[in-house]
């Protein structure tokens, strides 16, 4: 089962670490040929190198998802050295935190920019190679943050993951017609460096909070997004898949109390 993704050509956004590294790697695993993009030099070469120790086809772009022209660059690069793209994971986010009082001009375009444009400018730059696959799909990594919970510090973060659902939707019935799906994975807390920068207060509160008892893995998130990639998810548009350890399912603490 799932023997689909091998030889196909895969761009993972946000993938110099964390959670798009994992996709990366669970693609890779899975006999993808995977181009990772991020901004940071050190970090791609070393995660692309890292990669491809393992056995696996994996090269790098340098290049900030919020901007058009280097969206293009990261689409003209898949074209060039894996012949085109079938598979697109926009996953590239950040999360720094403001409360509402607080919170600047450049606070909610940083996040936007990233979050929410970087997701459509992606997109949009793959579009055509995407059409040409003939089975493209593209898997956002949204968040629980925004479409179904909320947290303070983050509204302009859990604004941006909302909007990826909502742009998801519209751009899942205008692909159809190219055969392409658009789905998203909504993970919940995930051990990341990203998630590590926000301290070990945060890493035990989250953990307490979880159901199953454990943070989420980066692997976690790559098999929901690789189940999505699948020919045997061909049917499946404008969906979502929460990956949470069940975060958001108590009514209150003392649900998870038993
Ligand atoms: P992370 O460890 O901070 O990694 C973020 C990745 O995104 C890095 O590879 C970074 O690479 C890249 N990136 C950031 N801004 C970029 C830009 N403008 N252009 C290109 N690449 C950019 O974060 P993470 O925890 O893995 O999160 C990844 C995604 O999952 C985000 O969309 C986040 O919102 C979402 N998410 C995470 C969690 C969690 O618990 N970790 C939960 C829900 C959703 P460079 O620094 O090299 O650019």
């Amino acid at each position: 089962m799932f023997t689909s993704i091998a030889g196909r050509a895969v761009v993972v956004t946000g993938a110099t670490r964390g959670i798009g590294k994992g996709i990366a790697r669970v693609f890779a695993g899975a006999g993808a040929r995977v181009l990772i993009v991020g901004r940071n030099p050190g970090t791609a070469k070393a995660t692309a190198a890292e990669l491809c120790a393992a056995g696996a086809e994996v090269s790098h772009v340098l290049a900030d998802v919020g901007r058009r022209d280097d969206c293009e660059r990261i689409a003209a690069t898949a074209q060039e050295r894996l012949g085109g793209i079938d598979i697109l994971c926009a996953n590239a986010g950040i999360f720094p935190d403001a409360r509402l009082a607080d919170m600047t001009d450049e606070h909610i375009d940083q996040v936007l920019g990233t979050n929410l444009k970087g997701a459509i400018l992606s997109v949009q730059a793959c579009l055509p190679a995407l059409a040409r696959s003939g089975h493209g799909r593209v898997i956002l990594t949204s968040s629980i943050t925004g479409p179904i919970t909320g947290y303070p510090g983050w509204a302009h973060y859990g604004a941006s993951k909302a909007g990826q659902l909502g742009f998801m939707r519209t751009a899942a019935i205008e692909l159809a017609a190219s055969r392409i799906t658009v789905n998203a994975v909504l993970p919940g807390n995930i051990i990341t460096e990203g998630l590590a920068e926000l301290g070990g207060d945060y890493e035990a509160k989250m953990t307490a909070s979880v159901p199953l008892g454990r943070l989420g893995t980066v692997e976690d998130i790559g098999h929901a997004a690789l189940f999505l990639a699948t020919d045997e998810a061909g049917y499946i548009t404008g969906q979502t898949i929460v990956v949470d350890g069940g975060q958001v399912l108590p009514e209150s603490l003392a649900a998870l109390e038993g």
